[in-house]
C-alpha cells in the first residue's frame, strides 16, 4: 500500500471536519494551504504543514 499524506482539520480546529488525504504529497500539500487560507484565514507555509500538521498514512 502507497503511503497517503493526510491533513485532519477537526484536530487543528474543532468544529472543522476537513479532511484532505492524498498519495501525491505535493498535491496534499496545496489543497490543505487553501484550505487553511480560505476557511480559517491562516497561513502555513509547506514546511509548516509538513513537519507540523500533516501525517502520513
Ligand atoms: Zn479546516
Amino acid at each position: 500500500m502507497p503511503q497517503a499524506h493526510r491533513l485532519d482539520c477537526e484536530k487543528e480546529a474543532a468544529d472543522c471536519r476537513f479532511i484532505v488525504q492524498s498519495e501525491d504529497e505535493s498535491e496534499a500539500i496545496e489543497l490543505a494551504r487553501n484550505h487553511m487560507r480560505e476557511v480559517h484565514g491562516q497561513e502555513f507555509t509547506d514546511d509548516d504543514l509538513r513537519h507540523e500538521h500533516m501525517e502520513t498514512v
